[in-house]
């Protein structure tokens, strides 16, 4: 693994990374997250499971602004995201990338120019070591022989591995994953996930993870959450939560998933 997508700063192991701490936010008359307090120790890989519905999505949108809770506090690594001024909170999301569902590449751009992007533009560095930055992160995901290709040119799989490696170009504290297979074709899953388990195993990157691979869950998580209507009911270590489910509710769900 290149040292290249360690952490200029190693994770500063006394702070929580992520702390929520008694957020709500609703849409309409719609409580989607009720009172809702956890936290990511840094440098740990945390999944969110439960019922569609549960508020998972809500939480990843809720940590890169694209969503604002009514009530609550949210910090990235000591920096509050809610609430605070504008400032403070481009500070504190800076910290965190996101992979969605739908890879959302440039779909005029090419795949090296597609990961250069950002960190030229925002992070202002120079075309010349962004793109040496890109090749090396599209190695990692093992597609160094496609700077060229469009995304049109690549399957879904393949975008998704830019759009990956497009996250970890901004040098990101946090990794959010959102179902990040489910919109891939069968054959396409395994690549992916190989692809995450190298980097969550080989990098001291803090991932936060919604995700329905409930093998991928246990491969990769340090703790898991289960949810369900807003509220974290039972948490714990990978074996713990699926071989010897303490709630009904983990019972049931996990029943129905696996
Ligand atoms: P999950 O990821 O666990 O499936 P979500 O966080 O996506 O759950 O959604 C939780 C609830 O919030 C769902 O009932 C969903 O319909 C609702 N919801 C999510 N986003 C919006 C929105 N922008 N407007 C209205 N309702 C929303």
């Amino acid at each position: 693994m290149s040292a290249d997508i360690r952490l200029d700063t190693p994770p500063d192991t006394s702070k929580e990374l992520i702390r929520f701490e008694n957020v709500t936010k609703r849409f309409g008359d719609t409580t989607v997250l009720d009172n809702l307090c956890f936290s990511v120790q840094p440098g740990k890989h945390v999944t969110l499971i439960g019922p569609s519905g549960s508020g998972k999505t809500t939480i990843l949108r809720l940590l890169m602004t694209l969503e604002s809770p009514e009530e609550g506090t949210i910090q990235v690594n000591g920096d509050r995201l809610f609430p605070a001024p504008e400032k403070e909170r481009r500070e504190a999301r800076k910290q965190i990338g996101m992979v969605f569902q739908q890879f959302n590449l440039f779909p005029n751009m090419t795949a090296l120019r597609n990961i250069t992007e950002a960190p030229v533009r925002v992070l202002g560095m120079s075309k010349d070591e962004a793109e040496e930055r890109a090749k090396e992160l599209l190695d990692l995901v093992g597609l160094g022989d496609r700077c060229d290709a469009k995304p049109t040119q690549l399957s879904g799989g393949q975008q998704q591995r830019v759009a990956i490696a497009r996250a970890l170009a901004m040098r990101p504290q946090v990794l959010l994953l959102d179902e990040v297979t489910s919109a891939l074709d069968p054959e396409l899953v395994a690549g992916v996930l190989d692809v995450l388990r190298d980097i969550a195993r080989s990098t001291d990157i803090t991932m936060l993870c919604v995700t329905h691979e409930m093998n991928f869950a246990r491969d990769i998580s340090d703790e898991v959450l289960m949810f369900d209507a807003g509220k974290v009911i039972e948490s714990g270590s990978p074996e713990k939560i699926f071989s010897e489910p303490e709630h009904e509710r983990t019972r049931e769900f996990l029943g129905a998933v696996l």
